[in-house]
């Protein structure tokens, strides 16, 4: 296999919210295979990032494999203006039900963020059909994420999603306090006092509210009380306003759950899915909606929804979804992440003896060390890699998601790494 160009990498090619004056480290990769990263120079690393918590199954799977292969077999890709195929319609049939009874429509498009802005416009184009174009804002709560476009950057935490930088070019929506009640405690009407307010002062200028069930991931990796959400819901419908849940981080049983709405068996106008939707294998999303919704937005001008991308439901894509899905339906994957999550608990509970270490929290197969201040992520990373193991922290947080198929071996060996740094940083 040809070395990288890591020089030309350096200087031609962006990463991720990288500079290309002062490019931080990157590690060549040569292959993934079953829960590990091999790096071009033949070290191996446990990987406890599922690849930004999508490859829930682990790489090389030989299942998902041969599903791509046999769908590139007979398409790779057709348009689906006028056309359809059944990798997508199977796919279609399989969210439908493994979602909500009352979510019955689905829209696919590439990427998470594209779903949101998909699940935004289906609010939108909802109340100007019904006469009401006035509600076309969005309430969400602080600390949340969901994605880097330009409407969900808008409804992304301010400050981390970093909107003084576009001020201007981005909608300004409504942000109600984050949820502060935590994951095992009943929510009180103070602490739903904000978004209240907020509510029964916008209500008619808003749309939708959006957020994440009961986990808000790359906004800050916090964990909330699933009585929020059916105390939200109560409060959407009072108000005249839809839901919008963004299951796009945790869905497909990363919470111990299929979806995390099931935690509070609330049942949203629009919801967001993406990630490990295909297993980590391609980039794909879906936005599903009610009969009702998809209805209304089809009977105001000008009878259809206003969205289809080019490569909208990629038959290679859907395929290989439709077997990761098929794959987790196919073992006890609700046991394997309680496993994970005995052993993330376990593993991780020496950090909270440290004292730069704010909290340790662990919920399914999410584990977290919240931290005093940022970490330095050139050396952090360095040190991990040093140690065999792949982990990638945001500002204060270092956290694990590793993928449902790893051993409590390998487990162990990823949360004693995490320990270690952690200690060694203070
Ligand atoms: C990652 C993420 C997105 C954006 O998905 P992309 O595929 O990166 O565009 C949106 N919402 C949530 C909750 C996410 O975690």
């Amino acid at each position: 296999m040809p070395k990288i160009d890591l020089d030309f990498d350096r200087h031609h090619v962006w990463h991720p919210y990288t500079s290309l004056t002062n490019p931080q480290p990157v590690y060549p990769v040569a292959r993934a295979y079953d829960v590990f990263l091999e790096l071009e120079d033949g070290r191996r690393l446990i990987d406890g990032m599922s690849s930004w918590w999508a490859a829930i199954h682990g790489y090389n799977h030989p299942v998902l494999n041969s599903a791509v292969v046999s769908q590139l077999e007979r398409m790779s890709h057709v348009m689906f203006g006028g056309l359809t195929h059944e990798p997508a319609v199977t796919l279609a049939q399989q969210l439908v039900a493994l979602t909500p009874a009352p979510l019955q429509k689905v829209f696919f498009s590439d990427s998470g963020s594209v779903a949101v802005e998909v699940a935004i416009k289906m609010a939108i184009q909802y109340w100007g059909a019904l006469g009401k174009p006035s509600k076309n804002r969005l309430l969400t709560v602080h600390s949340g994420y969901h994605g880097d476009t330009f409407a969900a950057m808008s409804v992304c935490d301010p400050v981390t999603g970093m909107h003084s930088l576009f001020k201007g070019t981005i909608q300004e929506q409504y942000f109600a306090e984050a949820p502060a009640c935590r994951f095992h405690e009943p929510c009180t009407d103070e602490d739903m006092a904000d978004l209240h307010l907020k509510l029964e002062r916008h209500h008619t200028d808003i749309a939708a509210v959006i957020l994440e069930p009961v986990v808000q991931g790359a906004g800050g990796m916090r964990f909330y009380s699933p009585d929020y959400l059916r105390r939200l819901r109560e409060l959407c419908d009072s108000y005249d306003v839809l839901l919008i849940l963004d299951e796009i981080a945790i869905g497909f049983g990363r919470t111990g759950k299929m979806f995390a709405l099931e935690h509070a068996a609330v049942v949203p106008d629009i919801l967001c899915v993406g990630k490990a939707l295909t297993g980590g294998y391609m980039t794909l999303a879906a936005t599903l909606t009610t009969g009702s919704v998809a209805e209304t937005i089809c009977s105001g001008i000008p009878g259809l929804f206003m969205h289809g991308p080019t490569f909208m439901a990629n038959p290679l894509a859907c395929a290989v979804a439709s077997a990761s899905i098929r794959l987790l339906e196919s073992y006890d994957w609700q046991a394997s992440v309680l496993r994970l999550e005995a052993g993330l608990r376990r593993g991780l509970e020496l950090c909270r003896s440290f004292r730069h270490v704010l909290d340790v929290r662990v919920l399914g197969a999410i584990g977290v060390v919240e931290l005093q201040n940022p970490v330095v992520m050139a050396t952090i990373q360095k040190q991990f890699v040093d140690k065999g193991v792949w982990v990638r922290p945001f500002g204060r947080l270092v956290y694990l998601m590793p993928p449902f198929i790893m051993t409590d071996n390998e487990l162990s060996i990823l949360t004693a790494a995490v320990c270690e740094v952690v200690q060694s940083i203070q």
